[in-house]
């Protein structure tokens, strides 16, 4: 079984008089966190719950005003912000080399803080049924503040619809304001059977990001799915146009607009990666390996990239594939699939049929690939992902860092 979580950020919507509840109970909130953290910083790091709250609870109510849920909610968030903290800093050792030249790693506490961690922004976090609950079958939320409860509505994207069917638990929200917008993020949780056998998939499709196309595909038939590129990148043309245009006036204006756009492109990228990775679930069943390349490292070195596109361009297109990754990921672990990330070297320059590398053998002028060993032809926006399609396999008989070495053929 494995836990699936995802946020979902609503949209509410309170009146004036809710406002003013709402501010006041972040405001004491937050400060309320800052007290705690003051504490856990000079009393050697406590986390232990039952410790700090035999300590601080009274004073916590007393201070700021907070009902019994809310004040052990803040040290609850407190405690699990030292422990994040906690554990970054043991993930990032303090490294130094030593007189003889050999480099000494020092495992890093919280000792390392210089001073308690900060809490900036009002917030508060909400309990489910406790201090927030939907009510009138879902239409509206009812919230607790530190003075009556208020009552209010709030937006319900059709991307969020299927979180509501009651196979989904809402765990502890946090209040937050926005740019002068008030939002409710809260955790959905669904718990899955986890039966993918990695060893015996249904089907095995490779994914690789094209040249004139957004997304390739190859699968196990030798089909592919080539997303429709053109759209996108004339679109997305558009927009770099747009940006450089913006870009060349510095003006205040132009700033603000630029602001906007980045925005509007990035919703739009976001919906088109939706969209694919839920086609690519919908096309293939339950238990599926899906196979990308790992995307570390990999933006600046790529061949596919680096002759074409211009400064920026990259960035853009790792963070959609970023988040294509992240999309695909979601989306195949609640329909039983699989997604791997495999080493992307020598992906684009690979002979999928001799397994010869050899960079020429990728002509780009012509889109095509031709192998100088076994003569193999074959367009060449299909090479990456069929490559990749050949690390997945490679995957499934038992290779769990499957890589493509040159001088090494098939
Ligand atoms: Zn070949």
């Amino acid at each position: 079984m494995k836990e699936l979580v995802k946020t979902i950020k609503l949209h509410i919507y309170p009146d004036n008089n809710a406002i003013a509840l709402f501010k006041d109970m972040t405001m004491k909130y937050r400060d309320a966190c800052n007290f705690i953290s003051e504490y856990v910083f000079n009393n050697n790091y406590d986390l232990n719950f039952i410790h700090v709250q035999d300590v601080l609870y009274h004073d916590i109510r007393d201070n700021y005003g907070l009902k019994s849920q809310l004040a052990i909610s803040a040290i609850k968030t407190v405690t699990a912000s030292y422990k994040t903290v906690k554990e970054q800093l043991h993930q990032h050792p303090y490294k130094y080399v030593d007189a003889d030249g050999s480099t000494v790693y020092i495992d890093k506490d919280l000792g390392w803080l210089w001073k308690p961690i900060k809490f900036n922004r009002p917030q508060a976090d909400l309990v489910r049924r406790r201090d927030y609950s939907f009510i009138e079958t879902g239409r509206c939320l009812s919230i607790n503040t530190l003075g009556k409860r208020v009552k209010l509505t709030y937006d319900l994207p059709d991307c969020f619809k299927e979180y509501f069917d009651s196979s989904w638990s809402f765990g502890t929200a946090k209040l937050v304001n926005l740019k002068g917008k008030w939002y409710l993020h809260i955790p959905v949780s669904k718990t899955m059977a986890d039966n993918f056998d990695p060893c015996k998939p249904t089907h095995v499709v490779g994914i690789d990001r094209g040249l004139r196309f957004l997304y390739n595909t190859y699968d196990e038939k030798g089909h592919s799915i080539f997303y429709n590129g053109k759209e996108v990148i004339d679109k997305r043309n558009t927009f770099n146009q747009v940006r450089a245009e913006l870009q060349s006036r510095d003006t205040k204006s132009a700033k603000r607009k630029l602001k906007a756009l980045s925005g509007r492109e990035n919703r739009w990228m976001s919906d088109v990666n939706h969209q694919i990775s839920k086609t690519l679930t919908e096309t293939y069943d339950s238990g599926t390996l899906f196979v990308l390349e790992n995307l570390e490292n990999i933006s600046f070195n790529e061949d596919n990239l680096s002759r074409r596109n211009k400064k920026g361009r990259n960035q853009i297109r790792s963070w959609s594939f970023y988040q294509l990754e992240q999309d695909l990921i979601y989306k195949a672990s609640e329909s039983g699939s699989w997604v791997i990330k495999v080493e992307a070297k020598y992906t684009s320059q690979r002979c999928p049929k001799c397994g010869r590398i050899h960079k020429q053998n990728r002509n780009y002028k012509l889109h095509e690939y031709k192998c100088d060993s076994c003569g193999y032809t074959s367009n060449d926006d299909r090479i990456g992902a069929m490559n990749l399609y050949e690390l997945g396999m490679m995957y499934v008989s038992g290779d769990k860092n499957p890589h493509f070495v040159k001088g090494k053929s098939k």
